[in-house]
């Protein structure tokens, strides 16, 4: 099957019907909720994309399989050009949302892509498991799926292992083993789109213990949203039903984020990718380099996503005239370096790509790993940059309906601007407010600190992988070197003061 249409998106979601808790409401149809119209009519547009004639190349390529064009995010990377390829495509899909979506398909995509070219890996604890990931990964390509996925377990009390939990049903665990599948009941924290994701992807974090006790709690698969018993637990909707003048963001690409829980929920074996073995689990993304072809996805995005803020912060102080002020160029400067720091770290990556042991072509993971260790850091400081050069001017942004009011142009004159019509101005404003002050915008900037991971832990792991050894030798060398020269130019004096 071809690359999906936005309407072929939305009917897939219509006849999978879910179980999704929100607003003191069970809704099953998604399609038909307030909370979801906005995000769904984005990925409508981002599955249309596929087939504009503009985008196609870019979005789409041939399936080596049926000979039907599918999503670029799905192409195994054979080549440096290959790689390319699959950047254009994420940049592409980037650009709709100013990167102000983080589950874009093209993430999920990017582990399965990657897992599947693992298949040894997979087939370590049971050679059916290689079959059913590559299985998996055509499926989805061919059909075009959507995906969300749930690693975390819930936060109950972190100084204890998830064995060690009063209630060891609280964090999802396998309750029944059958002939024909697992049994799973529990619930995991977050699933970020899961709601309007066609299927979702149950990985273990990479904190299980190569503990037995752990053993019920390590498995990896893929079932369908629509499976009976996983509940989908939304937090209040960010999307409030206004306006795209009021929200321009939040109207758009609100993409909710949802605690699963799963009431007995059955996945049979063909599923199953992982099971039982903590040293396997933790080392999955990490082996399958699925990290580093997600982490490449992240970057583009994150490099689209600081473009805008750039654009957003240089029309602010445009607008309002403040570019005079020295430390309104700093701000702007502290933007422009996270920027070209990001796009660096992105060069960097592409052009040290080699083929990794599975034959696809990876991108360096040095640069990586140090984009997802920064944006953290650049992404909220970004935020606070909107809030200082804006000040008030967040506040005093009043919504269309104000403007419409019979009284709006009474009050229009005092939202006047060095160069912006007072509407300009206030619609500029909101876009402002919506990035950095409302609960879409603060969100965002959560996101960002953790999506990836406990930035803390992130920074443990690269302290604890990345190759220090060499520099250590070198100023090893460089101290020896001076003692020896020191003890030498001593001997040398004293040999010289006894002579004389
Ligand atoms: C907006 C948003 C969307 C997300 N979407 C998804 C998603 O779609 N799928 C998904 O799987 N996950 C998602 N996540 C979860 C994300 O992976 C986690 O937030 C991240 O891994 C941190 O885990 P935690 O939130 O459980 O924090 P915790 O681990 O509970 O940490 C809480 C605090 O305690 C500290 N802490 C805890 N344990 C330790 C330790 N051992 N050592 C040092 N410090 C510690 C942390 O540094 C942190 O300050 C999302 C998170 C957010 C905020």
């Amino acid at each position: 099957m071809p690359a999906r249409t936005g309407s072929e998106f939305i009917a897939g979601l219509r006849s999978e019907p879910r179980e999704v808790y929100i607003g003191g409401e069970r809704v099953s149809d998604v399609t038909a909720h307030p909370a979801f119209s906005g995000i769904i009519e984005t990925l409508a547009h981002l599955y249309d994309m596929q087939h504009d004639p503009e985008y196609r190349d870019e979005l789409t390529y041939v399936s080596p399989d049926t000979g039907d064009r599918v999503g670029t995010s799905f192409l195994q990377p054979r080549t440096r050009d290959d790689l390319e390829q699959r950047s254009v495509a994420m940049r592409r899909w980037a650009l709709y949302s100013n990167g102000m979506l983080g589950r874009t398909p093209d993430y999920l995509s990017s582990s399965l892509m990657a897992f599947s070219a693992a298949g040894d890996y997979f087939a370590q604890d049971d050679p059916r498991f290689k079959q059913h990931v590559e299985d998996y990964y055509r499926k989805a390509r061919e059909e075009d799926l959507c995906l969300t996925h749930t690693l975390i377990n819930p936060q109950i009390n972190r100084a204890k292992a998830t064995h060690e939990q009063a209630d060891p049903f609280l964090a999802a665990r396998v309750k029944e083993e059958r002939d024909d599948g697992i049994v799973i009941k529990g619930a995991r924290m977050l699933a970020t789109l899961g709601p309007v994701s066609d299927e979702i992807e149950v990985f273990p974090s990479t904190v299980l213990k190569a503990d037995p006790k752990d053993a019920p709690y390590t498995f990896g698969f893929v079932i369908p949203c629509s499976t009976p018993g996983l509940k989908f637990v939304c937090r209040e909707s960010y999307d409030l039903g206004r306006p795209k003048h009021d929200h321009p963001l939040g109207s758009r690409f609100e993409e909710m984020d949802s605690v699963v829980v799963f009431d007995d929920v059955f996945v049979p074996w063909e599923r199953v990718f992982l099971y039982g073995d903590p040293e396997v689990a933790n080392g999955a993304f990490g082996a399958s380099n699925a990290v580093l072809h997600m982490a490449h996805q992240v970057i583009e995005k994150n490099i689209v996503k600081t473009e805008y803020i750039l654009g957003l912060a240089s029309l602010i102080i445009d607008t309002i005239g403040i570019e005079p002020f020295q430390h309104i160029h700093e701000k702007v400067t502290e933007i422009i370096i996270g920027l070209e720091s990001m796009r660096g770290l992105r060069l960097a990556a592409l052009h040290g790509a080699e083929l990794d042991q599975w034959g696809i072509m990876t991108p360096a993971r040095g640069p990586l790993d140090a984009a997802r260790n920064l944006y953290p850091k650049l992404y909220p400081r970004f935020v606070e940059i909107i809030q200082q050069i804006s000040a008030s001017g967040l506040m005093a942004a009043p919504g269309i309906a104000d403007l419409e009011a019979p009284w709006g142009a009474e009050f229009e004159k005092f939202f006047s601007a060095a160069r912006a019509t007072p509407r300009e101005r206030i619609a500029l404003f909101r876009l402002a407010w919506d990035t950095s002050v409302s609960s879409f915008g603060s969100r965002q900037a959560l996101y960002e600190r953790f999506f990836f991971g406990d930035p803390v832990r992130m920074a443990g792991a690269l302290f604890h992988t990345y190759d220090r050894e060499p520099y250590m030798e070198r100023v090893r060398a460089f101290v020896e070197q001076g003692v020896e020269e020191s003890l030498e130019e001593i001997s040398g004096s004293g040999a010289d003061s006894s002579g004389s």
